[in-house]
């Protein structure tokens, strides 16, 4: 149901001004923005997500993916309507690239709600953020976590990081991991292929990093459109020396979607750049790759800690508090 939205001022001609991402959206009265879910009702900015759940599961960590956080957990999974991106090649067009009101499917629950059937999942760790862009229904999304982290559930969130940093900011404290997706190293790319900017997600990165929440990163590898290789070794060379050699890195096999229909990405070119991005960062994992097992040995003593087949993990490696079985070293603590 519409409810009043944050992080926005009205002019005195009922116009609204939204700062929630960095499109800052100059919304006319009966108009929405450019994630077409957020819209001004009589000079009050509404959003119209709040509630509405497209798509629940209960998910693999790793299908977020998250490799480093809680490996082998699984997490209730949520998704609404709406992003403040318009990528060609968008994934989860169906939700992302539509409005909730357009929507046949739509299920209201409130946090509270969401909170009680998060709680009854048996050998769940918490709630995660995801499907499409949860930064739309920010609203939503921090009211949930904040009653998340008061039940001692985990909360992830799975994004694009085009947010501004006063809201991330207000975020970062009721939210344990983030899996961003850096589209591409290329301000021309994320202008013309997903209408907005690199600089600013590059800045959510280091805002996140700073808070020493988890963060991992992943980037959809797409033949001709960011596998060039110097902007790619650039990119990975700037996490490296941004945000720590130690963070995640995942490489993902694009195939063709939505508006898309370039040829999927070739193993080859997945290698190459594995190859490339392991000169620079410590964990480099690819995603996407049919019948490829991805695991994970301690950099200390290199014992085998996680085995990753599809969605089949183990963790024969860790002992209960994340450590290594064999030398002790920490790989993930548990926050
Ligand atoms: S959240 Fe939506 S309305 Fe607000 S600035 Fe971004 S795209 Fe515009």
């Amino acid at each position: 149901m519409p409810t009043e939205a944050l992080w926005y001022h009205t002019t005195d001609d009922h116009t609204v001004r939204c700062k929630l991402c960095p499109h800052a959206c100059i919304i006319k009265e009966g108009e929405k923005g450019i994630c077409r879910v957020r819209k001004n009702d009589s000079g009050k900015l509404l959003t119209d997500v709040y509630g509405f759940v497209s798509a629940m599961n209960l998910d693999p960590i790793e299908k977020k993916p998250l490799y480093h956080y809680y490996p082998g957990s699984s997490v209730l999974s949520i998704g609404s309507y709406g992003c403040n991106l318009h990528c060609s090649f968008c994934q989860n067009s169906s939700i992302s690239q539509s409005e909730a009101d357009n929507s046949r499917q739509k299920q209201y629950f409130t946090p509270e709600q969401l909170i009680a059937l998060a709680m009854n999942q048996p050998g769940n760790l918490g709630i995660a953020f995801t499907y499409n862009e949860p930064i739309v229904y920010y609203e939503y999304m921090i009211d949930t976590a904040r009653m998340a982290k008061k039940a001692g559930l985990k909360t992830i969130m799975v994004t694009n990081g085009f947010i501004n940093p006063e809201p991330l900011d207000e975020l970062l404290g009721f939210t344990d991991a983030f899996s961003v997706d850096l589209k591409a190293f290329s301000e021309e790319f994320y202008r013309k292929v997903t209408s907005s900017r690199l600089k600013p997600v590059l800045e959510a990165l280091r805002q996140i990093r700073k808070s020493g929440k988890h963060l991992e990163i992943v980037n959809l590898l797409i033949p001709g459109l960011n596998d060039d290789e110097p902007a790619f070794t650039e990119m990975v060379k700037w996490i490296a020396a941004e945000l720590g050699k130690e963070t995640v890195f995942h490489i993902s096999r694009y195939f063709p979607q939505y508006k898309l229909t370039t040829v999927a990405t070739s193993p080859e070119s997945i290698r190459k750049m594995e190859s490339i991005a392991r000169r620079h960062l410590t964990w480099v994992y690819t995603g996407n790759m049919r019948n490829e097992t991805n695991d994970t040995y301690c950099i200390v003593c290199n014992n085998l800690l996680i085995t990753r087949f599809l969605y089949n993990i183990h963790t024969p490696g860790l002992n209960s508090d994340g450590k290594c079985s064999v030398c002790g070293n920490y790989f993930h603590k548990k926050t």
